[in-house]
């Protein structure tokens, strides 16, 4: 990376840069080129499949891999890459793991100061009592970390990661060991401490709605690279892919050909942009997307389904559609409308499209 004074403020404003990133195990090239950057107190999610190299792109942060080649930088400083290469220790970041770390033999207070115990005993012990008390664990202090549960251990190791003042805070997978219900509580309550200490945060996840939650901007990472990197609302509304699409929740899919510019679709026709006329492409359709408008029960043709079954599952329902008996074309569908909705099954309605919901891809070759 060539470093220059226009950029040096630049590099300075963000608290992680991963610079072309190549890294191996054997010969399983785990990230390739990966490069990524993480602003002064921005939370950003590491989303992808099992195996998209997630986990090494965290371990290249903190220092636990040393990358085969690429530049990390903190602050603008350079902690790896040419012949430098500072370990974890060195690197002022809090990790926080999917097993907690915490050590057994330590009581909390003791596991606390571990990362501090440089500092005078007295303010060693302001801080403990500080984070103890931001993490709503003060009585704790003294147990062991068998005497807690998973969700008070999970506490303690984001106490643990925070006391360090470090700029940088890294988490894997950080609430997945926790029973649903918990990690609601926990990841509302991490997503508050981090931003009241405007600590920068790199979190993997493989959870989209977990990665939407936590992050400011999400990565989302394919065979050891980001393929996007953006807003929850930019991911969720302008998907660069259908993967990248379908990661973000469940999708209607539907082949279509182009004609006169527009996917001919059993739902009607849908606009696209750079395709050629004869050409097939993949259209989908978020459930969430369609909505149904009453009409007359003898409607055929594009643009009509239905019902095969409606599931009330709380906050919205889940309409099942064919559009077989409307079109003559078999295409199995789901709705998601907000509330309660009953309907008898078999009942034909209108299908109406959110634009923002429809995306249209080339078909895979
Ligand atoms: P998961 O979500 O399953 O944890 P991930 O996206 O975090 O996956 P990584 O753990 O970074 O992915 O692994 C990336 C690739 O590197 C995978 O193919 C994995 O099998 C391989 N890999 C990871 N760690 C090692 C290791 N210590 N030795 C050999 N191969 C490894």
């Amino acid at each position: 990376m060539i470093v220059n004074n226009n950029n040096i403020n630049d590099m300075q404003n963000n608290a992680l840069e991963l610079c072309q990133i190549n890294h191996s195990y054997g010969n399983i090239a785990a990230l390739k080129r990966l490069n990524i950057t993480i602003r002064q107190g921005e939370v950003v999610c590491l989303l992808g499949p099992s195996g998209c190299g997630k986990t090494t792109a965290l371990r290249v942060a903190a220092g636990l891999e040393m990358p085969n080649s690429g530049e990390v930088f903190f602050a603008g400083k350079k902690v790896a890459g040419d012949d430098v290469f500072f370990p974890p220790e060195q690197r002022n970041i809090g990790l926080v793991f999917q097993d907690y770390a915490l050590f057994p033999h330590l009581t909390i207070n003791d596991n606390i100061a571990f990362g501090i115990k440089n500092l005078p005993s007295k303010q060693c012990q302001k801080i403990i009592i500080d984070m103890l008390d931001e993490v709503g664990m003060s009585e704790y202090g003294n147990h062991y970390p068998h005497m807690l549960s998973g969700g008070q251990q999970q506490r303690i190791a984001l106490a643990r990661a925070l006391a360090r003042n470090s700029s940088l805070i890294l988490m894997d997978e950080p609430f997945s060991g926790l029973d649903a219900r918990l990690r609601d509580k926990i990841r509302d309550n991490t997503l508050h401490i981090l931003k009241k200490f405007g600590a920068a945060a790199l979190m993997v996840t493989h959870d989209a709605e977990e990665a939407m939650y936590m992050a400011d901007r999400i990565a989302v990472m394919l065979d050891g690279k980001i393929v996007q990197i953006g807003t929850p609302d930019e991911l969720y509304f302008k998907p660069k892919t259908a993967f990248i699409a379908e990661f973000f929740g469940e999708i209607n899919h539907i082949s279509a050909m182009v004609k006169n510019g527009k996917a001919e679709t059993p739902l009607g026709q849908i606009n696209t942009i750079d395709f050629n006329d004869g050409e097939l492409v993949e259209v989908i359709i978020r459930p969430e997307g369609l909505s149904l408008e009453d009409c007359p029960q003898s409607s055929t043709g594009n643009g009509y389904a239905t019902v095969l079954a409606s599931r009330f599952l709380g906050r919205t329902s889940l309409v099942h559609l064919c559009t077989c008996a409307t079109s003559g074309i078999e295409t199995h569908l789901h709705a998601r409308v907000s509330g309660k909705f009953k309907c008898d099954d078999g009942r034909i309605f209108k299908l109406a499209m959110d634009d923002r919901q429809v995306f249209v891809f080339p078909v895979k070759k």
